[in-house]
């Protein structure tokens, strides 16, 4: 679906509505669904936001007995941090 970019402002079409970079500046955003009316927003302006965001409340939702999903979780969160020091770089 097409939308906009809370941070930049520009067209983006996203797959679905959830927590997604943008593709247009790299700000980490929340796209809504517009069936439930919700807005989107800047999740993390800045790299230092997204780690504390890493080391925090993220997890504590995994259950100890699920590691692995644990595990793939932080793998993947790490690789946004990544994307998103090489967008700041890049910028
Ligand atoms: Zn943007």
């Amino acid at each position: 679906m097409l939308t906009n970019c809370p941070k930049c402002k520009k067209v983006i079409s996203v797959e679905k509505s959830g927590n997604t970079f943008c593709p247009k500046c790299g700000t980490y955003i929340f796209v809504g669904d517009p069936i439930k009316d919700e807005e989107n927003k800047v999740l993390f302006n800045t790299e230092e936001e997204l780690k504390k965001e890493f080391k925090s409340k993220q997890f504590e939702d995994v259950e100890d007995n699920d590691k692995e999903k644990n595990k793939k979780k932080r793998a993947e969160l790490k690789h946004k941090i990544n994307l998103l020091h090489k967008n700041l770089n890049d910028s």
